[in-house]
């Protein structure tokens, strides 16, 4: 029976960001990711050893039986992302997903492109900006959004230098009619109140930066509600 490595699976909570900010859904966290950003707040979804360590091996039929036992049957949108989905073949779980009258979100930085995602309601696929110490490969990043059905793109941003790469990929007339999500970065650490603090401060300045360009047409801004709420604290 093939088996997926699951790190984590809960709900229901609300999706903190994007296109379906402050819908209910519950998440499923799949272990393993091809990037490495400075920032990631996921590394224990992301570090080889970590996900060898941790990761439980678990069929299709057992992972949506979990969602459903945490009350996924009631609650239609889940939400799949990592580390990145998109290294695994999870064709089997989004056919039952769907069978079982969810709604799937997935979360990618659009590196790669499995078929599945063409039957996924939505796809958020969140290239990452120079901050991250990645390089997106622009071409990688349209073939990600050309196989959905449905796609958005957000884009976290931590200073001057990521939003002006935001905004060149905007303009570029491959990602142009995509509809931009920017969403305010967050290192991890510190208080709740002092992560709430630094969001609020870092909001702000996003707002008055992007409404001050209008060279940003169709965009939407958003912090990161749930790290808002909760910080960085795990399976909320
Ligand atoms: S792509 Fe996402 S999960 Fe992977 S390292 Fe970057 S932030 Fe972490």
């Amino acid at each position: 029976m093939y088996t997926h490595p699951v790190i984590e699976i809960f709900g229901p909570t609300i999706q903190g960001e994007g296109a379906l900010a402050g819908q209910k859904s519950h998440f499923i966290r799949f272990g393993g990711c091809d990037y490495r950003c400075t920032w990631c707040d996921s590394l224990y979804a992301v570090n080889p050893h970590t996900v060898k360590e941790t990761a439980q091996r678990l069929t299709a039929v057992q992972i949506e039986q979990k969602v459903v036992e945490l009350g996924g049957g009631d609650t239609p949108w889940v939400t799949l992302t990592g580390g990145n989905p998109c290294i695994h073949q999870l064709g089997d779980l989004v056919d039952l997903l769907l069978k079982g009258g969810h709604d799937i979100n997935v979360e990618t930085q659009g590196s790669l492109a499995p078929e599945w995602l063409e039957r996924c309601q939505l796809v958020t696929v969140s290239p990452k900006p120079p901050s991250s110490g990645m390089q997106v490969d622009l071409d990688d990043l349209n073939r990600c959004l050309a196989t959905a059905s449905r796609a958005i793109l957000k884009i976290p941003v931590f200073g001057v230098v990521d939003l002006q790469w935001a905004k060149l990929l905007h303009q570029d007339k491959r990602f142009k009619d995509y509809p931009l999500y920017l969403t305010v970065g967050t290192e991890s650490g510190g208080s709740l109140l002092s992560i709430s603090d630094q969001i609020l401060h870092r909001y702000d300045w996003l707002v008055s930066q992007v409404l001050g360009d209008p060279t940003f047409g169709n965009v939407n801004i958003l912090p990161q509600l749930h790290v808002l709420l909760w910080g960085h604290k795990r399976g909320v």
